[in-house]
């Protein structure tokens, strides 16, 4: 008699390929942080840069003059907090694999999931006028 767990067509899980990780890690640096003023909200896009006082785009929050304050409501470099990239998920990391894969979506992902189970259910409304 053999055993049924011994026959079971499941394949193990292949162990992790470091080259493999390495050969999908993005040639491109990744997008320089954002940081978000902890006194009134301003968010410091470094891709914007930041007009009002002369700061050119692309210039990295870090590289920012410590004399630099928020344009908004005039706070200095330090009360800023590291927001990430943009279109990083939002939340915690440590809860990113929670939510069935939810949390770990961008902002634009979850727009894009929310809108079109939103116009599927319309579509299914719409689709009422059709009965007889
Ligand atoms: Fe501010």
């Amino acid at each position: 008699m053999t055993n049924p767990l011994e026959e079971s067509p499941i394949e193990p899980i292949a162990a992790a390929d470091p080259s493999a990780i390495e050969a999908t890690s993005p040639e491109t640096p990744a997008p320089p942080d954002r940081y978000e003023c902890r006194s009134c909200g301003y968010v410091y896009e470094p891709a914007k840069g930041d007009e009002r006082r002369q700061v050119a785009p692309n210039t990295p929050f870090e590289s920012l003059p410590e004399t630099w304050r928020c344009p908004v409501c005039g706070v200095k470099k330090y009360q800023f907090n590291n927001i990430g990239p943009a279109g990083k998920a939002s939340g915690f990391d440590e809860n990113l694999g929670y939510g069935i894969g939810v949390n770990a979506l961008t902002p634009g992902a979850k727009n894009l999931l929310i809108f079109s189970v939103l116009g599927l259910g319309i579509l299914l409304l719409l689709s009422f006028y059709g009965l007889s």
